[in-house]
C-alpha cells in the first residue's frame, strides 16, 4: 500500500480523483502533519499562462483571503511547481447538492434551507467585493452535515477562460446558469450575474430540470437572453413571483439580495428536519427560519474581516505569501515576479477621488511629484534622488464592486528599502481610518510557519506520479 503513496510538497498525502474540470483535476489528499482531510485542486499552470489569466487570478487568489464563511468552501493555501498550481481546499465530505436532485426534486421546504444558505454564502461574499459568476450544480457541495458549500468563489478568472477558450462549448456543453447579460459578453455587475444564477439553481431545485433548455444552443441563448421559461404547475405562487424576478433578463431591475430575504417565500419557515447540523456553530443561525437567516447573515456580513477569520490549523495562505517567501519555487516565469520587487495591497470602501486625494494630500505634504498615468493609476515620485535614483510609488485601484476598492501600491522604481519606509511610516498611517484590510497584515505572523513549511519544496514530486481515477 505504502509503495503507492503519492506525497505532494511533503505536505499532502494524495488520495482518489474527485472530479475533473477544464483546467484542474481535483483530488482528496490528507495533511500529513494533522491528518486533516483535504481536496486538492491541481492546475495546469501552462494552459491558463497561454489563455492570459495569470494577473487576474493572482488578484483573485489575494481576495479569497478574505474570504471565510459557514458556506462557501474555504481556500486553505495555494502552492505551486513549475507546472501546476495547487489550491488547498477544505473537503466537501457529501459530495455535490445536484447529485441529490437527480435523485428526487426537492419539497420547496427543503429546497428553502439550501436557498438560504447560498443566499447567504453569495451575500457575504458580495459584501467582500468577491463575485462568482460561474455558479452552478458542479460548485454546489455539501458537508458532513449536509450544509451547502459554495466552491470557486472569486476564482472567476478560471471559469471565464472556460467561455473564452471555447472549451465550456465542447466540454461542459451549457450555459444553462449563465446570465444573459454575461453571455452577451457586455459588460455586467458580479452581483446581479450572480442572483441570475441563484434564480435557475433554485428552479432546478425544485422542478428537477432546468429552466432554459434547448438542444440548440443557439435557441437557449434565445431563450436565456429573453427569460423564456415555464414554471410546472406545482410552483407556489410566492417560488414563482420570486424566480419571476430573480429571473428578469435586465440586470437593472433585477430583484437584489436584500429584496430576496423580504420575499415572501424565502420567509416561509425551512423543513423542519432541514438542520441536521451541530448546535453551537455559526451555521445554525443560518438555517433556523428565513428571519434567522436574514439576522445571521447581517453578522457575518460585518465589516470585521478579522474577527470572522477563524482559526485554522492550516495557515491560510494566499499565492503572493507563498511567492514572496518560497525561494526555492522557481514561480518568475509564471508570475512574473522579481525578487525585491514590493507591492502592498488594501482594500476599502472608499470612493477612489477619496483613495487618490488622501494620497495627494500625503503627497503634497512630503513634497512628493503626482502624475495621474492613466485612469486608476497615480503615480508619487520623490523629488530628490534617493540611494538607487529617484522613488517612485504606483497606486492603482481596482474596483472590486461600486463601492469596494483594491488599491495596490507598488514600488516603480528606486530602493526598496527606502519604498518600505514610505509605506510603512508615510502611507499607512495617512490613510489607516480609509483602510479596510491591508492583505500584508498577517504575513509576518505566517512567516516562520510558511518558512517551515515550504523547506524542502524545491524537490517536488514529479506531477507524473499523481494518481489518476481510481
Ligand atoms: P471544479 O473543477 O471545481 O468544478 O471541481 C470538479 C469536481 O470536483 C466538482 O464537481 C466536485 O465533484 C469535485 N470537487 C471539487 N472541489 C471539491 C471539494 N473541495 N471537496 C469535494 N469534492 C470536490
Amino acid at each position: 500500500m505504502d509503495e503507492r503513496r503519492t506525497i505532494l510538497m511533503d505536505r499532502y498525502e494524495i488520495g482518489r480523483q474527485l472530479g475533473q474540470g477544464n483546467f484542474a483535476k481535483v483530488y482528496f489528499a490528507r495533511n500529513l502533519t494533522d491528518g486533516q482531510s483535504v481536496a486538492i485542486k491541481m492546475i495546469d499552470k501552462d494552459k491558463i499562462t497561454r489563455v492570459g489569466l495569470i494577473v487576474q487570478i493572482k488578484r483573485e487568489i489575494s481576495i479569497m483571503r478574505l474570504v471565510k464563511h459557514p458556506n462557501v468552501l474555504q481556500l486553505f493555501e495555494v502552492m505551486a511547481s513549475k507546472s501546476k498550481i495547487y489550491f488547498v481546499l477544505e473537503y466537501a465530505k457529501g459530495g455535490e447538492l445536484f447529485n441529490k436532485v437527480s435523485k428526487a426534486k426537492l419539497s420547496e421546504d427543503a429546497a428553502r434551507r439550501y436557498f438560504h444558505q447560498l443566499v447567504n454564502a453569495v451575500d457575504y461574499c458580495h459584501s467582500r467585493g468577491v463575485y462568482h459568476r460561474d455558479l452552478k450544480p458542479e460548485n454546489l457541495l455539501l458537508d458532513e452535515n449536509e450544509n451547502l458549500r459554495v466552491s470557486d468563489f472569486g476564482l472567476s478568472a478560471l471559469s471565464e477562460s472556460r467561455r473564452h477558450d471555447g472549451l465550456l462549448h465542447t466540454t461542459c456543453g451549457t450555459p444553462a446558469y449563465v446570465a444573459p447579460e454575461v453571455l452577451g459578453r457586455r459588460g455586467y455587475d458580479g452581483t446581479k450575474a450572480d442572483i441570475w444564477s441563484c434564480g435557475v439553481i433554485l428552479f432546478v431545485l425544485v422542478a428537477g430540470y432546468l429552466p432554459f433548455h434547448d438542444p440548440n444552443l443557439i435557441e437557449m441563448y434565445r431563450k436565456i437572453s429573453r427569460a423564456e421559461y415555464r414554471c410546472p404547475r406545482s410552483f407556489s405562487g410566492e417560488l414563482k413571483d420570486l424566480l419571476f424576478r430573480m429571473l428578469d433578463p435586465d440586470p437593472s431591475t433585477r430583484i437584489s439580495i436584500s429584496r430576496i430575504k423580504r420575499s415572501t417565500w424565502y420567509r416561509k419557515p425551512i423543513e423542519a428536519n432541514a438542520a441536521k447540523i451541530k448546535h453551537g456553530t455559526a451555521r445554525d443561525t443560518t438555517v433556523r427560519d428565513g428571519e434567522a437567516a436574514t439576522a445571521s447573515s447581517s453578522i457575518e456580513c460585518s465589516n470585521r474581516p478579522e474577527e470572522d477569520q477563524g482559526s485554522s490549523s492550516l495557515p491560510n495562505l494566499n499565492a503572493f505569501d507563498i511567492i514572496s517567501l518560497s525561494t526555492g519555487f522557481d514561480l518568475s516565469n509564471l508570475f512574473e515576479e522579481r525578487h525585491g520587487r514590493r507591492e502592498e495591497r488594501f482594500t476599502t470602501r472608499q470612493p477612489v477621488g477619496a483613495v487618490f486625494g488622501r494620497l495627494k494630500e500625503l503627497a503634497e505634504r512630503l513634497k512628493l511629484k503626482i502624475q495621474k498615468k492613466e485612469s486608476g493609476v497615480l503615480k508619487l515620485a520623490a523629488q530628490k534622488e534617493g540611494m538607487k535614483g529617484f522613488l517612485e510609488l504606483d497606486a492603482e485601484v481596482f474596483e472590486l464592486a461600486p463601492s469596494f476598492l483594491l488599491v495596490e501600491l507598488k514600488k516603480a522604481s528606486g530602493d526598496t528599502i527606502e519604498y518600505q519606509r514610505l509605506v510603512r511610516e508615510e502611507v499607512r498611517p495617512a490613510l489607516k481610518d480609509m483602510v479596510w484590510a491591508w492583505q500584508s497584515d498577517r504575513h509576518q505572523q505566517q512567516q516562520q510557519r510558511c518558512e517551515q513549511s515550504v523547506q524542502g519544496e524545491d524537490q517536488q514530486q514529479p506531477l507524473s506520479s499523481l494518481p489518476t481515477q481510481q
